[in-house]
């Protein structure tokens, strides 16, 4: 059985900066300050983005602990806002319905989710480009730890406790957009899937020696290989 734990954003969607806006205005509101604008959101878990951008503006790591759950909710307001606001910000990338579809309907793969969106922002993107969260059985999101290497080993908890087996981590196959998702699970020996999708570059994934680096998903049979050959 292999646990495959997609990533969100680049991976099996874009969401146009809507993310970016909804956590930049967050942070003026609970910090006065944004932080750079050339900080790079990809492969972060939510938290770790509003820590990392405050200390580069200055704030002590006690003063971020005091504010990272307000700045949160703030942000999770300022996302439904965007959606509301403009529906067709967001969008999924090509073949992702397919291949999930594909990776449901598979007797040998239980579908999953690995993301450094907090559980709410990921149900709200998804339901944004109408895939339905529920289709997820497991799942290890932002909200659960900080740092994104401290997902798959949730991850693999909880994939134990819903099939009432051990999962080994090598069964857990992590598909992503950064360098951070082909890296995260290697603590556990979880195996990587890269995606060209997110902006990354193709050899910039490839230099991680992930088992496999798709330009896209439009090729689900190909997809599907690389899972069960992991
Ligand atoms: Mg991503």
């Amino acid at each position: 059985m292999k646990i495959v734990l997609f990533d969100i954003d680049g991976t099996l969607l874009l969401s146009d900066g809507a993310g970016r806006r909804a956590m930049e205005r967050a942070l003026v509101e609970t910090f006065g300050v944004m932080g750079p604008k050339s900080y790079r959101y990809g492969g972060k878990t939510d938290r770790l983005i509003v820590r990392e951008k405050m200390r580069i503006e200055g704030f002590a790591d006690d003063a971020i602990d005091a504010a990272v759950d307000a700045t949160v909710q703030a942000y999770l307001r300022n996302l439904r806002a965007e959606i509301d606001r403009d529906p067709q910000a967001l969008r999924s990338l090509p073949g992702v319905f397919e291949l999930l579809s594909a990776v449901e309907a598979h007797e040998g793969m239980l579908l999953g989710l690995l993301t450094g969106n907090v559980i709410e922002g990921a149900d709200l993107k998804l339901r944004a480009v109408h895939i339905e969260p529920e289709r997820f059985r497991v799942g290890a999101f932002g909200s659960d730890h900080e740092e994104r290497p401290m997902l798959p080993p949730i991850a693999r908890e909880r994939a134990s406790r819903l099939l009432g087996r051990v999962v080994a981590g090598d069964q857990l196959v992590i598909i992503g957009d950064t360098e951070h998702d082909m890296t995260c699970g290697l603590g556990v020996g979880a195996r990587a899937i890269g995606v060209a999708t997110g902006g990354v570059a193709r050899t910039t994934l490839e230099s991680h020696a992930p088992v496999a680096v798709f330009d896209d998903f439009t090729d689900t049979p190909r997809v599907l290989e690389a899972i069960l050959d992991a």
